[in-house]
């Protein structure tokens, strides 16, 4: 239980703490405002290697463990959320996914690049009528012999329109329910394969989120991960630790709207003095600071769970749960502090208030990490 962090673990969080204040606050009113993707961001970010930081080194990774991953999309997140999803995306879903369960030679082909962030992956698991109920795959993989075809819908999918790599989950034998799942790689720009309009969200505007269609797409067999009917676990597994990092994300955007309704308390003055000094402002401030203490703890529990090699499917649920809870508490409060000023964009909170509530919905929703935590305990 000690959290006390390497002199390496503290470089880190400053370095992705130095890269939020220079390199994304500039710019983030206006992403959120056009619904941009972070272009330049994410290829910096790649070449701090925050985009393959659990990756081995031989795979051009950056060989760090769970915590400093945790500790860098907290850092982002407390500046900008859209560009802390695409880290987690990429790191823990995509990344993960392939060197854990992947081929040498997917590895080589693939993971080479996404761990650089020469290219960007996504994880397509939703569909329009498989969210929560991720077994209700429509999605289908025809076995063809040395290939699959692939069609159906995909939704919701972040990175769906700058990725180059998607891992797919579909259906290739419906009598073996969610044991004849399979989970594809596919490449952009593979026939019949269409990237759908952007979604117009409330919150991380700046990430890119789109519907994909398959039609007839043919995927050679050697981009299969796993055995046969691997592709349900394979999710499920992986999921397991995206938790981890949005619980982290989740903790960096309460965090980051903490820091600005401190600052501000002890700017703002009404009735004659700084607002900190009246007790209800301060009262919230405490209830902020001790949630957010709370859920960073859960979170670095979860991390060292996953690299000391123990079960992290609760430790992971519990984590996003409280976090995204804190996260949409802390940021509704960060926009009452500063009062009409909490309403308007040049003071960020309200941006954080929006983004604060996806961490309740991807990745499994609150009620599903309900489900994990009640299974875990009652058995
Ligand atoms: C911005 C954004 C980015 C996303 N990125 C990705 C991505 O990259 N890849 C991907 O695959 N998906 C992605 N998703 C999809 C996301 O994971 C799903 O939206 C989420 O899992 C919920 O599924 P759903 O929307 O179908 O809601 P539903 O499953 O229809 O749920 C609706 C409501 O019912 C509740 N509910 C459902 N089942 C139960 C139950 N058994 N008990 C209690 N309550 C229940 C849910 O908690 C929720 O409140 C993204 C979504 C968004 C909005």
């Amino acid at each position: 239980m000690n959290f006390k962090l390497s002199e390496e673990q503290e470089l880190i969080k400053q370095a992705a703490r130095d890269f939020a204040k220079n390199e994304l606050l500039p710019g983030v009113i206006d992403r959120d405002e056009k619904q941009e993707f972070p272009k330049d961001e994410v290829k910096k970010m790649g070449e701090l290697g925050f985009l393959g930081m659990m990756v081995d080194p031989k795979y051009n990774g950056s060989g760090l463990d769970t915590l400093s991953y945790v500790l860098v999309m907290e850092e982002l997140s407390k500046v900008d959320a859209s560009s802390s999803v695409i880290v987690s995306v990429n790191n823990s879903l995509v990344c993960w996914g392939i060197e854990k369960f992947g081929t040498d030679e997917q590895k080589e082909k693939y993971l080479k690049k996404l761990a650089t962030g020469e290219i960007i992956g996504a994880f397509c698991l939703s569909e329009p009528e498989a969210g929560s109920d991720a077994t209700s795959q429509k999605t289908t993989a025809i076995d063809k012999g040395d290939h699959y075809v692939l069609n159906g819908t995909k939704n919701w999918i972040t990175n769906g329109g700058t990725a180059a790599v998607y891992l797919v989950i579909a259906q290739t034998d419906k009598d073996k329910k969610h044991r004849g799942i399979n989970a594809l790689i596919v490449e952009k720009g593979m026939d019949g394969f269409e990237v759908g309009p952007k979604e117009n969200k409330l919150g991380i505007r700046g990430s890119d989120t789109h519907s994909l269609i398959f039609n007839d797409v043919k995927v050679p067999k050697e981009n299969r991960i796993g055995e046969d009917g691997f592709g349900f676990k394979f999710a499920m597994k992986t999921l397991a630790g995206g938790r981890i990092g949005i619980a982290a994300q989740a903790l960096g955007i309460a965090a980051g709207a903490y820091e600005l309704a401190l600052k501000y308390s002890k700017e703002r003055k009404a009735f004659g003095t700084e607002i900190s000094n009246h007790q209800a402002i301060a009262f919230k401030l405490a209830d902020m600071h001790t949630q957010i203490q709370a859920a960073r703890l859960l979170v670095y529990q979860a991390a060292k769970d996953k690299d000391n090699g123990d079960n992290y499917d609760l430790s992971g649920a519990m984590a996003k749960l409280y976090a995204s809870q804190v996260a949409m508490e802390t940021t509704v409060e960060a926009v009452q502090i500063h009062g009409g000023n909490g309403f308007v964009k040049d003071y960020h909170v309200e941006r954080l208030m929006r983004d604060a509530k996806i961490t309740q919905i991807y990745e499994g929703t609150s009620e599903i990490q309900k489900i994990v935590i009640s299974r875990s305990i009652i058995g």
